[in-house]
């Protein structure tokens, strides 16, 4: 009998929701109670700091030690006001995970043995020296220089957790090259602010700075904690590598938007009242599509800040998931058959005097501003297609992409039926039809003013993978378990060199003598044609799209190690680098990182499948198998001739297809470790990636289909793994 699993199911239904209360009775009160945020700063330091510290987070304007030391005592007072004891640097090395080492404030007064006192200065805020030489950075740092650091990023503000000041960082190498998420960021973000702000100001001479918005949707699943122990796949990799798909499971559609069940409604109002605490602006909640998957969505933010709340979020909601007896999945295909999980990024570009570049406008000017926003960033999402890909794409997300349930693994950009009709109209129209000047010097744009209505009702395909949804485009290929920077940086990257591109191609045409508007529509109307395959209405799951995307010279490519390549093309290298976010350098190493990462995630899966097949499926199956011929011994034993053979004709049909299957599976996991050990030996990581993906991965379905068909003859009593049924309904 299978005591494990069955006690694990007993266990799961006696569960109740947890009684959770929030540390205050209006959320206001406690909002944000645990970061270091501008206005708290100012009650710790002197106003000619905090302009130091404003020039140093807003200009970019270096940090001098007196300032980071003033900031460093300020900080650890507030810090130890809210209990924390010590202080840790956060940084995001290339694993999609975070990274901390806490040292206490604690030093001596004056020597060994002698009192102690809580110390911070502006030193340890600045600067540290993790450890880092158990990092992936895909060869930069050579073994005799394997120090790295991470330095302080002002931008993102310092919080407590528990007993911890945890300050946000980048990471970088001796040498300076980057080996972190945040850094490339940082720079993407600068990089669009300066070349927008360049475009806003000829419209607009205000305009001082640009922000990117990102306003991310976390979607998760919620498995029982006792059920989650009894599957080393889930353990170990974070999915199911096998299990026959539940009778019943999405078809009705009743989960989505459906009455939260009560015990994942405490964890949901729970991991609220923390994300709150760390002014995370939680905002929306739901069921999601496939049985206990769920989503959590703040209010968008500026993108750094979001990124690292999403971050932080996704260690809070693991934590906190675990107190309500449940473990939170963010793989991005935890299951086969129902829907896996995404992280849309909700993008958009707004200045500094409160425009929202994708919201179209009131005026004329403002309708041709938030249309050369739109082309610009549709002209970019064309010419980087397979860049952008490649910034979301991983070994788990390779599962979910063109499943028949996300978008399809070939970028394109969905923007409306009202938007399309405006473009075609610019496209067919003459600068002299758009752009009209009335006696007054007035402006006016031969296109009908954009609707209102539109803003909040844009018409939705949900099969695009870069959908423009009203005021704001939504990049719905990122994975759940993602860090945002990577698309952020790869996105606001290829914007920000547009808009350079842009920006010199008018400037040109002013020069020739050309007026400003018509010298904008111009380029406009060029880019609206040459950007047009990028444009895709119609149904992105489609057998069809695919074969119309490869005609239209989009990247269709599938296979995972190969996609990577598109950030090291020529075209990528000068984006990037032109950019001044990754060098040359930086580039390769980090799809070292991903080619590494991605054979070492298989091989990983690989083991434990090869574990599950011999430990648990063939052992259970032959118990079966004897049992059934145990059956038949004993009808031969009362009965003769054709009655025996009748009565255990079923026994013998049963024992013969377990017997074949699991000789099938017995020798594609013996021909799979086989495999591994060559493909082991291949002294590089693309190299070795590729025949992960060619050579090893095909197995799995093998495997997969043979263990599923026994899972669905063999008595259920004996089936040692929780059942898909029992995985995705018991809450
Ligand atoms: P849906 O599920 O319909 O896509 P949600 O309400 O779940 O929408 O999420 C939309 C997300 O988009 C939220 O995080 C929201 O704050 C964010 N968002 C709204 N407007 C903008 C904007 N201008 N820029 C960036 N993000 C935005
Ligand atoms: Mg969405």
């Amino acid at each position: 009998m299978s005591s494990l699993r069955f006690n694990a199911v007993g266990e799961a239904f006696k569960k109740k929701a947890l009684c959770v209360t929030p540390p205050s009775q209006f959320t206001s009160d406690y909002f944000g109670k645990n970061v270091f945020t501008k206005s708290v700063m100012a009650k710790y330091m002197s106003k000619d700091i905090m302009k130091s510290l404003n020039n140093a987070i807003e200009k970019g304007v270096t940090i001098d030690i007196a300032i980071a030391d003033n900031v460093a005592t300020g900080m650890k007072k507030w810090a130890m006001e809210l209990g924390a004891t010590h202080y840790t640097h956060w940084f995001q090395p290339l694993t999609d995970g975070t990274a901390e080492k806490h040292d206490s404030f604690i030093d001596y007064v004056s020597g060994p043995g002698e009192a102690v006192i809580e110390e911070f200065s502006g030193k340890l805020l600045v600067q540290q020296e993790p450890d880092a030489s158990s990092f992936p950075s895909g060869g930069i740092r050579s073994t005799f220089e394997a120090r790295g650091y991470t330095a302080w990023d002002p931008s993102s503000p310092a919080f407590v957790v528990d007993d911890t000041l945890v300050i946000p960082t980048i990471f970088i190498s001796y040498t300076g090259e980057s080996l972190d998420m945040k850094a490339p960021l940082l720079k993407a973000l600068n990089a669009v602010d300066k070349a927008a702000t360049a475009v806003c100001q000829m419209f607009d001479p205000n305009v001082k700075k640009v922000f990117s918005y990102l306003g991310w949707e976390q979607e998760y699943f919620l498995v029982d904690e006792g059920l989650y122990a009894t599957r080393p796949d889930l353990l170990l990799t974070g999915r199911t590598l096998l299990g026959h798909e539940s009778a019943k499971n999405q078809q009705l559609d009743d989960h989505y938007f459906g009455a939260v069940p009560s015990r994942v409604g405490a964890f949901m109002r729970d991991i609220e009242f923390e994300a709150y605490k760390y002014g995370i602006p939680a905002k929306t909640r739901h069921n999601e599509v496939a049985p206990n998957q769920f989503e959590l969505a703040p209010i968008f933010g500026e993108c750094n800040l979001a990124v690292d709340q999403n971050l932080l979020m996704m260690a809070i909601m693991k934590r906190i998931a675990r107190r309500h007896g449940f473990r939170l999945l963010l793989h991005e295909k935890p299951f086969s058959g129902i829907n896996g999980s995404g992280k849309h990024n909700n993008w958009s570009l707004g200045t500094d005097t409160g425009i929202g570049l994708f919201t179209p406008g009131k005026t004329p000017e403002g309708n041709l501003l938030f249309v050369t926003f739109l082309v610009n960033t549709l002209m970019a999402v064309y010419k980087n297609n397979a860049l952008l890909k490649a910034s979301i794409m991983t070994a788990q997300n390779a599962h979910r992409l063109g499943a028949n349930e996300a978008p399809p693994a070939i970028v394109s950009a969905f923007i409306g039926t009202q938007l399309t009709a405006i473009l075609d109209k610019l496209e067919g129209s003459t600068s002299e039809e758009a752009i009209m000047m009335d006696d007054k010097k007035k402006l006016h744009l031969g296109i009908a003013r954009i609707p209102e209505v539109f803003l909040d009702n844009t018409d939705r395909n949900r099969t695009s993978p870069f959908a423009f949804t009203g005021n704001r485009f939504e990049f719905r290929a990122v994975g759940s378990s993602a860090n945002c920077s990577s698309a952020m940086a790869a996105l606001n990257t290829a914007v920000a060199a547009q808009l350079t591109e842009f920006k010199a191609e008018v400037d040109a045409k002013i020069a020739a003598g050309s007026s400003k508007e018509k010298a904008i529509f111009d380029v406009i109307k060029s880019y609206i044609k040459a950007s047009k395959a990028i444009r895709f209405d119609g149904n992105g799951y489609s057998e069809e799209w695919k074969k119309e995307a490869l005609k239209r010279g989009l990247d269709c490519e599938t296979c995972v190690p190969e996609i990577f390549k598109a950030y090291t093309t020529p075209e990528s290298v000068k984006l990037f680098t032109s950019m001044g976010v990754l060098t040359e350098k930086e580039l390769h190493a980090r799809n070292e990182v991903k080619w590494e990462t991605y054979t070492k995630k298989i091989q990983i899966e690989a083991r434990v499948l090869g574990d599950l097949a011999l430990n648990h499926i063939i052992p259970i199956a032959t118990r079966y198998q004897s049992f059934l011929l145990d059956n038949v011994t004993k009808i031969e034993k009362v009965f003769t001739g054709e009655k025996a053979k009748k009565l255990s004709a079923l026994d013998t049909a049963l024992i013969e297809e377990i017997g074949e299957r699991i000789a099938v599976i017995k020798k594609a996991v013996d021909d799979m470790v086989d495999t591994r050990r060559v493909v082991n030996k291949m002294e590089h990581e693309y190299e070795k990636a590729m025949a992960y993906h060619d050579k090893v991965l095909p197995y799995f379905d093998v495997i997969r289909y043979n263990t599923d068909k026994l899972e669905l003859i063999v008595d259920d009593e004996m089936w040692t793994l929780p059942k898909y049924r029992e995985l995705l309904f018991i809450r």
